[in-house]
């Protein structure tokens, strides 16, 4: 993508020659005379870097700097034609990447340019390369749910909220039937890929505000917040007939059915998350002793 500079300068002439300047230079550059016309350009435009003179009518550069480095992804560079009147350090503490003086000498702006453009993508994959750290550290790499260090985070965080605003709060706990002999059968890694396909079909099941993890092994939970325990037996049932209607094979093309044994159950104001937990858990083992493949629910008065 062809990176974007605009000139700002009240002297038409110095700005239409750095900006034929750069034209030539292969850069898309724009031009306007005065910091409130750049704040303007810079609402409907993505702007790599602005170059601004410092004395201008109105708004001064420095003043310019600062705002656009609060508001935009913008880099700048400060151009002066006195190098009396404003410091370095002064442009650079208000933000600015670079400083020069006029009369502007095409080669070394464009030195200054390219450090300036050089800089800004080494900090563009560092921002990415942290977001996908983030991600990882809360991702389980083989389903692509949330792992269960995650799960922890996040219960708290909306058992939190609400016991503030005393919004409902569900919780699913589901795990495969017979997964080890599923494994025994046919091999650990065709017993990855049900739990990858598990991953896809549990996520096609939630609604936005739904999130679901991997808890343990062959283990999930899924957080549903504002969900009454009646909705919540309903995602349940949805994904219990999801999983019925997808016709899993093996790598021996045996055809198989894979089943859940599913607990349910909802917050009650201000208990342990423990104990919360704990009842979701009891009620999966209710679905087992139940024969599998099986929803169970329990309320916290079921619980002594
Ligand atoms: P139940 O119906 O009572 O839940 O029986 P089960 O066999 O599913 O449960 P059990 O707890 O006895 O065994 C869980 C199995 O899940 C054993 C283990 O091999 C399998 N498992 C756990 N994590 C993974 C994994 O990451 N990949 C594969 N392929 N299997 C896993
Ligand atoms: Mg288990
Ligand atoms: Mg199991």
């Amino acid at each position: 993508m062809t990176d974007h500079i605009l000139i700002v300068d009240d002297d038409t002439s110095v700005r239409n020659s750095i900006r034929e300047f750069l034209v030539i230079e292969k850069f898309k550059a724009d031009t306007v005379n005065s910091a409130e016309e750049a704040l303007d350009f810079l609402k409907n435009n993505a702007v790599d870097i602005v170059i601004t003179d410092i004395l201008m009518a109105g708004m001064d550069g420095l003043e310019l700097t600062d705002i656009i480095k609060r508001d935009h992804n913008t880099d700048v560079i400060v151009i002066t034609g006195y190098s009396g009147d404003y410091s370095y350090e002064e442009a650079i503490s208000k933000g600015a990447s670079d400083f020069i003086f006029k009369p502007v000498r095409f080669e070394e702006l464009l030195l200054r340019i390219g450090r300036v453009l050089r800089e800004r993508r080494l900090a563009k994959d560092r921002a990415q390369m942290l977001k996908k750290l983030k991600e990882m550290a809360i991702t389980d790499g083989l389903t692509k749910l949330y792992n269960s260090r995650y799960f922890y985070t996040q219960i708290e965080m909306e058992i939190d909220r609400l016991n503030r605003y005393g919004h409902p709060l569900s919780l699913l706990l589901l795990d495969i039937d017979n997964f080890k002999a599923y494994n025994d059968t046919y091999g650990h890694l065709d017993g990855d890929k049900i739990l990858m396909r598990l991953g896809e079909i549990i996520k096609k099941c939630l609604r936005t505000m739904d999130s679901a993890y991997r808890y343990g092994g062959e283990e999930f939970t899924i957080l549903l917040p504002e969900t009454t325990l009646d909705e919540a037996i309903n995602v349940a049932k949805r994904i219990q007939v999801k999983l019925s209607e997808e016709k899993f094979l093996s790598m021996t093309d045996d055809k198989i059915t894979i089943t859940l044994s599913i607990g349910v159950t909802e917050y009650q104001h201000k208990e342990d998350l423990s104990a919360f937990i704990t009842r979701a858990d009891k009620a999966m083992y209710l679905s087992k002793d139940r024969g599998k493949n099986t929803i169970s629910v329990l309320s916290s008065k079921e619980v002594k």
